[in-house]
């Protein structure tokens, strides 16, 4: 574990390296308690450096064998080695040489699982963002680029596998039982890019004919046995091969690509060269163990690494601070694929709602950092929302200032300008202004300043003079460090809606640069004026939610009843839809607090009832439509002096009102969407399935809900159908005979699927209400928990910390408590897990005093603690700053 040193890295301290290594040779020789690394580096001084300069490589926790230079072991004294770093303190005056370093691993003690480690049994690594320099010295950044060389030696019985990136050129047996493979990448590339797999795993091999007619080998490693659940990524597979051939003209450029599947991996999966590593949860499904949105998820992480290929591969990044370059763009990537693969209203409305639930309330607290920020302690605290949802929305506004037909031609030449290359996002920015001609200086702040803008926005209208007025001001709230913000460029798509839900058309414009339905705003203040409009129309604003800004709107009730019924654009009338329970939630919030029975208006409660009926609307929008603001959506848009319990009884109420109401309209709908097909998981019979159980929710609430939540348990017939019915059960009527038996049955079916299990933690770390910390703490001791196993951590203490709001902000403290144990207790194996949990209380601040001095509490009692990690302690630090 790599303590703190308290270092900050700074954006502008960036130098080029003294030395390149433009190639490098590896050989493992693979043994769980020691594995021995022999890397040869060829090592080039660059012109102009002095040969004296020593040449200092990064490592952490290594054990040093040998050093050789040019085939001349060194003396002890020509060189200075810690576990950390490595000195070599009179180079060669030639300007190239050899260096030969011998490491020794334990990669079966490697639980924090960076660098090279075993997950059941299976040799594999990751190293982004620094796992490399576990394995051997190095110059282990970004923009140090190499062609790669791996020969891999392991006894045949344990590993018959030998994977690592780039093509297979060489194979062998060995003496004593033990063989070797030799694996080349032509493409130069980063160190983070580096993968290894070694072990026994089954595969599932495939074919992929490029645009060029070249034929790509394809294969999916899994758990031997598990092929079978590896049918649905390999088909995701290969229509991201071809989306990105048709949307971006990518072509796949070695002969081989393979993914591997492993249990224990501490994110989604990584993009290493040729060589995918992939938590198993993206990979296996089936329709017996999946539920829609697992399948949704791997659809979506297969095409995301694979796009990584050239957008974090081909091109990659100068230094870590420019990790939105290949993130952010990599995840607009993804979305738009999802987008043409799935529904594009469906699926923006769900992006969406994933901004705002993960990203806003970062950028709201004091955790808010630029897109791009500026300096870091810790890197891997970096791979968060703003760094990859914030920045799929910035290259979103690109191309929505630009078009489309200019935003691909600028894709093409920074394809064609920086191939090879790593690059910043000055270069990034340069490709648009050189295709379009345009200024994109203004527009880059969103890459450099931290924080959500907020537009306020009203509106007149004059009837004698057919002027419509927009009065819109921005501003940005102060963020950690940056106190005054300066104006940004924000693209406002909108629409003036008439009573028919058609845009009204103006005659003329004024105030601000308004093209193709958007509104340019540059300034502090501006005044739009639309001439020509005689009725006085609805606001559409921020259609499609053209920029990740939040809106305070001045807009009549009417208008807004009006355009969540009538929008002819999907999603803004999604928005409207939100919009209004929203403030029905806050309000209703307000009256709980008072003491008093929250009230609804009718109208509100009605319109959910048609649009659930709506046939016009595809079921996958009304199930989206129909799922209330989260308890969390309702305190980030509260603020401030948060009541957990207040907010979870006033959305109880509104969904007891909206069921009450709509009983007949909700029950027929749902008898009448039982699917009674072969299960298919496209998505519009996952929107179908969506609909159902989300109407399953509402009736549940009624009389004789448990019994149809537990009829809807026992006849499902796929994973979706009977997550959805525990989930309503354990949720909705906790402690009854119905949900006790359910989850025994659930139990006892699934006891040795891992995957599966997660689920079970799952919904029952979701239980509502201050007895669930007990469950969750006996839930620990259970035995297909383990700490030591990033997925199960996740499903059980993170869902409880970060998705259940009345459970972990238990009024006495106790959840927190159980926070600080679990958080230290994890970090003594994997910091970086730890580190991620402990972002559950980065909105601590907003809760009510009381909690608030028992979160402070637990924060401190965390930062107290002796030789904790650099990546806790930078979280732990910058939340209580
Ligand atoms: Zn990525």
């Amino acid at each position: 574990m790599r303590t703190d040193t308290g270092q900050v890295f700074k954006l502008e301290d960036y130098r080029p390296t003294d030395y390149l290594i433009p190639e490098t040779g590896l050989t493992f020789r693979l043994s769980p308690e020691a594995t021995r690394v022999t890397a040869v580096l060829t090592v080039e001084r660059r012109d102009g450096v002095a040969a004296s300069v020593p040449l200092v490589l990064d490592g952490d926790g290594l054990t040093l064998g040998r050093v050789a230079i040019d085939g001349q072991t060194l003396a002890p004294t020509d060189f200075f080695a810690t576990p950390d770093q490595l000195t070599i303190t009179t180079p060669p005056a030639a300007a190239r040489f050899q260096l030969l370093i011998e490491t020794e691993l334990a990669p079966a003690h490697n639980e924090a699982l960076m660098g090279l480690y075993r997950s059941s049994n299976v040799y594999c690594t990751q190293c982004e963002a620094e796992g490399f320099r576990r394995i051997t010295y190095f110059l282990d950044r970004p923009d140090i680029l190499s062609i790669y060389t791996v020969r891999i030696e392991a006894p045949h019985h344990e590993a018959p596998l030998l994977l690592s990136n780039g093509n297979p050129v060489g194979s062998g047996e060995l003496a004593d039982g033990w063989h070797y493979a030799v694996w080349h990448d032509p493409f130069p590339k980063p160190s983070y890019l580096f993968a290894l797999v070694a072990g026994a795993l089954g595969k599932v091999a495939d074919s992929f004919v490029t645009l060029s007619g070249r034929e790509v080998e394809l294969g999916i490693f899994v758990e031997p046995g598990k092929e079978r659940l590896a049918g649905y990524a390999m088909d995701a597979l290969k229509r991201s091969m071809k989306w990105d051939e048709e949307a971006f003209g990518r072509e796949y450029d070695l002969g081989v690509f393979n993914i591997v599947a492993v249990s224990d991996f501490n994110m989604g999966a990584m993009e290493n060269k040729g060589l995918n590593i992939f938590n198993d949860k993206y990979v296996l499904a089936d329709h017996e163990t999946a539920t829609d949105a697992d399948f949704a998820n791997i659809e979506a992480i297969i095409a995301h690494e694979y796009f990584h290929n050239w957008t974090g591969n081909r091109i990659t990044c100068r230094d870590w601070f420019q990790l939105c370059l290949k993130e952010g763009l990599t995840v607009f990537r993804d979305h738009e694929f999802s987008a043409d693969q799935r529904s594009r209203a469906v699926k923006r409305i769900a992006e969406v709602r994933t901004l705002k639930a993960h990203q806003f309330p970062e950028d709201q607290g004091p955790l808010a950092h630029p897109v791009r920020p500026r300096r870091y302690r810790e890197i891997n605290n970096f791979y968060t929302a703003t760094v990859y949802e914030k920045g799929s929305e910035v290259v979103r506004m690109i191309r929505t200032i630009l078009g489309a037909e200019t935003f691909r031609a600028g894709m093409d030449l920074y394809f064609e300008r920086h191939d090879g290359e790593a690059a910043t996002i000055e270069d990034f920015i340069k490709v648009f202004e050189d295709v379009s001609g345009r200024d994109l200086s203004q527009f880059s702040l969103w890459y450099h300043q931290a924080g959500t803008p907020n537009l306020t926005i009203s509106s007149t209208h004059n009837a004698a003079a057919q002027e419509f007025t927009l009065e819109i001001e921005q501003s940005v709230p102060p963020t950690p460090s940056e106190s005054r913000k300066r104006l940004m460029h924000i693209p406002l798509a909108f629409s003036l809606v008439g009573a028919d839900g058609k845009a009204i058309e103006y005659s003329g414009v004024e105030g601000a640069s308004v093209e193709d339905g958007v509104i340019h705003i540059r300034k502090r203040r501006h005044m739009v004026r639309f001439s020509g409009v005689a009725e006085r129309p609805a606001m559409s604003l921020n259609r499609g939610f053209s920029a990740p800004v939040t809106l305070s709107v001045e807009q009549r009730a009417d208008d807004q009843f009006f355009l969540a019924g009538h929008d002819n654009d999907t999603f803004s009338r999604w928005q409207a839809f939100n919009t209004l329970l929203t403030e029905v939630l806050i309000s209703a919030f307000r009256q709980v607090l008072d003491g008093r029975q929250p009230g609804f208006a009718s109208r509100l409660i009605e319109l959910a009832g048609k649009i659930a009926g709506d046939e016009t609307l595809e079921p996958a929008y009304r199930a989206l439509a129909l799922a209330l603001p989260s308890e969390a959506d309702i305190a980030r848009d509260i603020g401030k002096n948060i009541d957990p319990d207040a907010i979870f009884s006033a959305r109880e109420a509104l969904t007891v009102a909206i069921a009450e109401a709509n009983r007949e309209i909700f029950s027929d709908l749902y008898d009448r969407l039982t699917d009674k097909d072969e299960f298919r998981p496209d998505a519009a019979s996952a929107g179908r399935r969506a609909l159902r159980n989300t109407l399953l929710d509402y009736l549940s609430l009624l009389q004789g809900g448990a019994a149809l939540a537990a009829r809807h348990f026992q006849s499902a017939t796929n994973m979706t159908d009977r997550a959805a019915a525990l989930s309503v059960l354990a949720l909705r009527h906790n402690g009854s005979p119905e949900t006790v038996k359910a989850l025994a049955d659930f139990e006892a079916k699934y006891a040795t699927d891992p995957l599966v299990m997660d689920k079970w933690f799952q919904i029952q770390a979701s239980v509502p209400g201050p007895q669930t910390i007990h469950a969750v703490r006996a839930l620990t001791g259970h035995p297909a928990f383990s700490m030591a196993n990033p997925n199960r951590v996740r499903s059980l203490v993170g869902t409880f910390s970060s998705a259940n709001q009345t459970g972990f902000h238990r009024a006495d403290g106790e959840g927190y408590r159980f926070f600080v144990e679990t958080v230290l207790q994890v970090e003594k194996r994997n910091p970086q897990l730890a580190a991620r949990l402990a972002t559950a209380l980065r909105s601590w601040r907003s809760l009510e005093p009381a909690r608030q001095g028992k979160a402070r509490e637990a924060l401190l009692s965390i930062a107290n603690t002796e030789n904790l990690s650099a990546d806790l302690r930078d979280i732990v630090e910058r939340t209580l700053a």
